[in-house]
Formats: structure tokens, sequence, C-alpha cells
């Protein structure tokens, strides 16, 4: 086992508390993620975040743009595995009346038309102890600071800060802060820059990331660099397309900075002109047998002998191929020789052994 013990200190937030869910404080970082069904499709939002929840997500989104979607966000409440997040933006009748059935709402100050419609929103939250997520977006910054700054760190946070003033005028500290553009590096400054002044617990994402791995690789990096600082309470990865895949790359996240682990590490070696066995077969179809079990542990399959046998006896289970075939290891022990043909089962029945063990 490797000597090398990495750790952040987290720097000190306020904590609330969404549902059954603490942000903040030294509440472990929670996953979110946001459904994309029609929220009047009761059914199938429900399903999604049902889907998303037993993947480890632990706070959904949901958005509310009109009032039959209010109606339906009431039965979606007593019926989520998680705690709801109602999305408005523009109507601030809509917040006022989404207030007594969501775990926390989350608005931009910036576009509910003024400061009179927003302090009815949070006397209603307020009336309902509902927290509020204040998003402040590259998008739609006030044209002020925009004139004044320009899209910068500055206008970003002096934006955050007006509206905090508003929240504290009115005595309202439930809230948490996100400050999202697509643009990393500014992204990164800008919650920086928030951190350093206030304490309220941050919610952090690359909005507009893109699809797939792209959209995963700039959020990985900008999230990443700011846990990497201790900033941050919860995250939400915004990816262009499965929403699985943001709770999965949420994790693989915190999971790479010892922040907190869920399902499987998949340690799997590029491959090269040693390999003898198909190894990416092996991996994805192991991976899509497994499922996502939020089971912490970690599985290797390597190419060859060069590094095989000893990332495959650090893992829980690893495999390190050789000729046609592979070793099998569990916790260090070689426990035999595989055919290539049986690599996948005997992989699988292995890992799903260990998950019983450990449930
Ligand atoms: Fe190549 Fe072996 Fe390394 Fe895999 S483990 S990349 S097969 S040298």
């Amino acid at each position: 086992m490797s000597t090398f013990h990495h750790h952040i200190t987290r720097r000190p937030t306020h904590q609330i508390k969404i549902g059954n869910v603490l942000i903040g404080g030294e509440a472990p970082i929670s996953v979110q993620s946001m459904t994309n069904t029609l929220t009047t499709d009761v059914e199938a939002t429900l399903a999604q975040i049902q889907r998303l929840a037993r993947a480890g997500c632990d706070l959904m989104r949901v958005s509310v743009p009109d009032s039959e979607s209010v109606t339906a966000f009431a039965k979606l409440k007593p019926l989520s595995p998680v705690p709801l997040i109602a999305d408005i933006h523009f109507d601030y009748k809509l917040a006022v009346a989404i207030a007594p059935f969501a775990d926390k709402l989350r608005i931009n100050p910036g576009n509910i038309g003024g400061k009179e419609r927003v302090r009815e929103i949070i006397h209603a939250c307020k009336d309902h102890l509902v927290p509020i997520r204040i998003g402040v977006n590259g998008g739609s910054l006030p044209k002020d600071l925009y004139r004044q700054y320009g899209l910068s760190p500055q206008a970003l946070v002096e934006a955050a800060l007006r509206h905090i003033e508003l929240f504290d005028e009115l005595g309202f500290q439930d809230i948490v802060l996100s400050i999202k553009t697509s643009e990393v590096p500014l992204m990164v400054e800008a919650c920086r820059q928030l951190s350093a002044q206030v304490d309220y617990p941050q919610h952090l994402g690359v909005t507009e990331a893109g699809p797939g791995i792209r959209g995963a690789a700039r959020s990985a990096l900008g999230i990443g660099l700011l846990l990497a600082e201790g900033i941050g309470d919860t995250i939400r990865v915004s990816l262009t397309g499965d929403k699985l895949q943001e709770v999965v790359v949420a994790y693989e996240i915190l999971d790479t900075l010892g922040l907190r682990r869920c399902g499987i590490r998949w340690i799997s070696c590029p491959t090269c002109a040693r390999t003898s066995v198909d190894v990416e077969k092996v991996v994805l179809e192991a991976m899509e047998k497994v499922g996502d079990i939020p089971t912490p542990l970690t599985v290797a399959v390597m190419g060859c002998g060069v590094n095989g046998p000893g990332e495959a006896r650090e893992a829980d289970v690893g495999i390190a191929c050789g000729v046609g075939s592979g070793l099998l290891f569990r916790r260090g022990e070689i426990l035999r020789k595989v055919p290539e043909s049986h690599l996948v089962d005997q992989l699988v029945d292995e890992i799903l052994r260990l998950v019983d063990v450990s449930q």
C-alpha cells in the first residue's frame, strides 16, 4: 500500500442543511446533478432521479419553469430518495409557490426583476425553512458591473456580494453561493476571491462544460483546482449527454483528490505493443456487467507483466494479463490463472463477492 497520505485542509464554511444532507463545515462534499426530463413528466423525472441517486447523487435539481411544474414538483418531492432543489429563473411567483415543497431553491437574483421580488422569495423561504443557492453566472452579469469591470473575477464576485447584502439585510443565512462561467480560469479565480471574503458554503461547477470527455476534462480541472485548495462544499459536473456521467465524473474528481469515494476505482493500463489481451474489452465489459454500485473498491486490469502484478496486487481485485490469460488477484493474493475467454466473468464474480461481503 502507498505510504503517501494526501490531505486537503478545507476552508471553514458555515453549515446548512438541505433535507437530510449537510453542506459546508465538515460535511462530506456532496454531489449534485440536474434532471433533463420534462418536470411535468413525473414518471420520467422520478426514474431519472432514482437512477442518479443509486449511483451516489446526493441532491437533485429540477427545473420549475411554469405552474404545471410546481404541481409536478410537489408530487415528486415525497417520492424522491434524495432532497430536491427547485431551479427557478425570472418568475418570483414560481419561487414563492414552490417554497413549501422544495428542500432548496436555486435562483439567480439578477434575473428575478428587482430587490423587492427577491425579498419576497427570501420571506417565503424563511417561512418554510428552505435554503437558497445564489447562482451568479458569467452570462447574466449586472450591466453596470459588466461596464465597469468587463467579464472578470471582480465583476462576478461583486455581483455575488451585492446579492448577499440583500440576504444579510433580512437576516437570511441559509445560503450557498455559486459563481459559474464556462471559462475555467475565470471561474476558478472568482471562486477563490469569493471564498476569501465570505464563509458561506460554495457550490462549484463549470457551466456549459460541453459533451462527454471534453466536458469532463474541463470540469475536473475547474472544480479540481478549487477543491485542491480546500474551496468548495458541493459540486455539480455539467455535461451535455447522459446525466449519470455527471455523477461518475464528480466522484472521480473527489476520489482523485482523496476527498470522497463512491463506487469502483478502475485502474487499467493504456495498452501498448506488449499487450496480449484485449484490456479495453475486459474493462468495458466488466464495468457494464458490474453496473453502478456505490461500494468503494479498487479494481485493476493490467495488460502485461511490466507493472501488472504490482498494480493487481495493490487492488481489491486485480488481473495481470499474460499471453491469452491473466492472473487473478484478490487483496494481494493470487487466486488462479484465468483464460482470456473467462476473464470478464471471473473478474465480475470476484468484484460482486467483495461487494456482498462489505454490505
Ligand atoms: Fe504496456 Fe504492460 Fe504498461 Fe499495459 S502494463 S501499457 S501492456 S507495458
